[in-house]
């Protein structure tokens, strides 16, 4: 059985006392776990404090977004490299949170996930459709078109090790999860159509659902076969409910 995978999201929560507590905590609770990977994507300034706590546990850590860029006057903005200078493996792209309120295109997604690929890391790219769109019943068109533009630009076999995480924008910080068959239904739709295009990039792909995991809706999400995992934001800030989560996916 392939391994699952479970990513602790803390957007802009914390501060290094909390951090501290929090990252012990979850070393307490969450090495070894069998069968699941754990990952914590940091914001920026806290990527040291992760490597200094995190390194030789079980436990990866990564951040939310990163240049588009390799290197050169880009005020504010932090590449592949930098990340990579503070152990950093997995990154998050294309967050709806900054997507919306960045304007980032699917373009610009498409980019940032390239950059982090071709620096060794792994990124976890978000697709998910809008409230309205579901209702349109447009959601796989919407989803379709964010997979199409990274396979147009670069080909499919980029997704090859990578990981998507469909994330229902609805469904994102509102407590209302997307029901285990309406992810699974998404999930195998996002995996068919990588696999159309490259069956081998399709296996070895993970396709997490992000949006309102909680402990007690997460077994019913994990079970499903396209559901590799999660990408968890509020309740990755209780050590607790964070190793429920992680719990559910062993
Ligand atoms: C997220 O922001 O990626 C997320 C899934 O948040 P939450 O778990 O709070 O819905």
């Amino acid at each position: 059985m392939p391994r699952k995978l479970v990513v602790a999201n803390w957007k802009m929560h914390g501060n290094l006392a909390s951090n501290q507590q929090l990252l012990e905590a979850y070393i307490q609770k969450l090495t070894p776990l069998k069968n699941t990977d754990v990952v914590v994507c940091v914001p920026y300034p806290y990527l040291a404090q992760a490597q200094s706590i995190l390194h030789n546990t079980t436990i990866a850590w990564g951040a939310q977004n990163l240049s588009k860029d390799p290197v050169g006057a880009f005020t504010g903005e932090v590449s592949a490299s930098m990340l990579k200078d503070f152990g950093a493996t997995y990154v998050i792209i294309g967050h709806s949170e900054r997507a919306t309120a960045y304007c980032e295109s699917d373009e610009n997604i498409a980019t940032k996930f390239m950059q982090a690929k071709s620096h060794g890391l792994t990124p976890i790219l978000c697709v998910g459709e809008t409230l309205i769109e579901r209702e349109a019943g447009v959601m796989e068109m919407v989803v379709a078109k964010q997979i199409d533009t990274v396979i147009g630009m670069y080909g499919a076999d980029v997704f090859a090790n990578t990981v998507v995480s469909y994330e229902p924008i609805w469904a994102i910080g509102s407590g209302l999860a997307a029901s285990a068959a309406q992810a699974q239904s998404m999930h195998e739709f996002i995996r068919g159509r990588i696999a159309s295009a490259d069956k081998e990039a399709a296996v070895s792909l993970k396709i997490l659902y992000g949006g309102s995991v909680n402990p007690q809706n997460a077994v019913q999400l994990f079970v499903m076969p396209d559901i590799d995992g999660g990408l968890i934001g509020k309740c990755s800030l209780s050590a607790s409910e964070f190793e429920g989560i992680c719990r559910a996916a062993t």
